[in-house]
């Protein structure tokens, strides 16, 4: 395994295909060639290559552990009558697409991702900082660790994100935000802004194949009940408007953020976390893809694979 890893980043470092997100200035100045590979196994036994310990943008790589903080809180009935579990085929920051019931297609595209950080609401503490703290703290479950945030990038989404803002007010007025918009954006835009490694996302994948309980520190993320529909989501719609060929041909859940971090899960057996600047034109880290399409066709990983 360690030796597929070894080969698997020297063959696809010389790819440059793709470039860093210009979405935001500290994205687009991250170095093109940062590259690193992880993957842990559920015996917690690591795989590693490159730029593996250092940090990097999660964005909407957050969105799926979010969303399994919404399903915990406020239980899968009361979230889905906000927002809808639908693939929807379009770019992940399309503004003004809700279905006919008025709700946003699924959690893993911005407009259904800002509705599910207005559920994020700590035990009878509704300002923004003990939000933050909940969110940080659970997201934390997942990797091992608390992570930081980023101020540059929180500052610069803040003054930069007016698609994101214009999304909020949409969702405001069709009644499916109940925060004040500002804390609500607030909220998306911090976890959007945290940083992690490749080693947080491996570690965050295999608490998801490990039915919600990260098998490193025997802390519980998500309750075991909600997994399954997490990962659907992921296998469904986590790889923006790529997601349907993704299925068909990875067949593994994941999520990637404009950063150039992909997640992924492989049920049961390992957590892949991958770093990788350079993005394509639908926001999927190029070298990240390729990396996790190898991982499965070499060691049929595909989830529907007959082995
Ligand atoms: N903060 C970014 C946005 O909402 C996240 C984009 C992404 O990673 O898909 O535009």
């Amino acid at each position: 395994m360690q030796d597929l890893v070894d080969e698997l980043h020297e063959r696809f470092a010389p790819l440059d295909d793709g470039a860093p997100s210009d979405s935001l200035p500290e994205l687009a100045g991250v170095d093109p060639d940062r590259f690193g590979i992880s993957v842990v196994d559920a015996d917690g036994e690591r795989f590693e290559a490159g730029d593996v310990a250092s940090g990097f943008s999660l964005q909407s790589a957050s969105k799926p552990f979010v969303y399994g903080i919404a399903l915990e809180r406020c239980g899968a009935g009361r979230v889905r009558e906000r927002v809808s579990v639908e693939p929807t085929g379009e770019p992940f920051n399309a503004i003004g697409k809700l279905d006919e019931e008025g709700r946003p297609f699924n959690a893993l595209v911005n407009t259904g991702a800002i509705a599910v950080a207005d559920f994020v609401h700590a035990d009878g503490e509704d300002d923004l900082p003990a939000r933050k703290a909940l969110l940080e703290e659970r997201l934390g479950r997942y990797f091992g660790r608390r992570p930081a945030v980023d101020e540059a990038v929180l500052g610069s989404a803040r003054e930069r994100e007016h698609r994101n803002r214009a999304i909020a007010h949409l969702l405001r007025d069709h009644d499916r935000l109940h925060d004040p918009v500002e804390d609500t954006l607030e909220l998306y835009f911090h976890q959007c802004a945290l940083v992690v490694s490749t080693q947080d996302l491996a570690n965050a994948g295999l608490t998801l194949a490990c039915g919600g309980r990260n098998p490193l520190t025997a802390v519980r993320a998500l309750p075991v009940e909600h997994v399954p529909a997490l990962l659907s989501l992921m296998l469904s719609c986590g790889m923006y408007d790529r997601s349907g060929e993704w299925a068909y041909e990875v067949g593994l859940p994941a999520k990637s953020g404009v950063g150039g971090g992909i997640v992924a899960v492989v049920p049961g057996r390992m957590g892949i976390g991958v770093f990788s600047p350079r993005i394509d034109f639908q926001g999927n880290s190029v070298r990240g893809m390729r990396v996790i399409e190898a991982l499965s066709e070499r060691l049929k990983l595909h989830t529907f694979a007959v082995r």
